[in-house]
């Protein structure tokens, strides 16, 4: 049985495993300058791609209306498939840009 000063010491440690856990499952952002970023045009912001490396960037598109992009709707972030789950700009844009269904 624990005892009432065990428990008082536990609850601590608990908390810190909590904040633990929680800062491991939190994704990174994708570093624009990352080699796969790079190579694929990724921008935080749609209006900067690289239009001339870049042709196939069409206004309007974002990586909150392609099809990788997993995040909520009116979310600023949300993991993409292409990135390995980590966070995407929903204003951003890469040349894996696939319009949703
Ligand atoms: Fe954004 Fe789609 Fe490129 Fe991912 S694949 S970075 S969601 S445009």
């Amino acid at each position: 049985m624990t005892s009432r000063r065990q428990f008082i010491q536990i609850i601590p440690f608990a908390g810190a495993l909590t904040l633990a856990s929680r800062a491991a499952f939190a994704a990174d952002p994708v570093n624009p300058a990352d080699p796969q970023a790079v190579a694929l045009g990724y921008v935080v912001d749609a209006t900067k791609a690289d239009t001339k490396k870049f042709p196939k960037y069409a206004a309007g598109q974002t990586c909150g209306t392609c099809q990788l992009y997993q995040g909520k709707a009116g979310d600023a972030t949300g993991p993409c498939a292409i990135f390995g789950g980590k966070l995407v700009a929903s204003k951003g844009w890469c040349s894996a840009y696939t319009k949703k269904a």
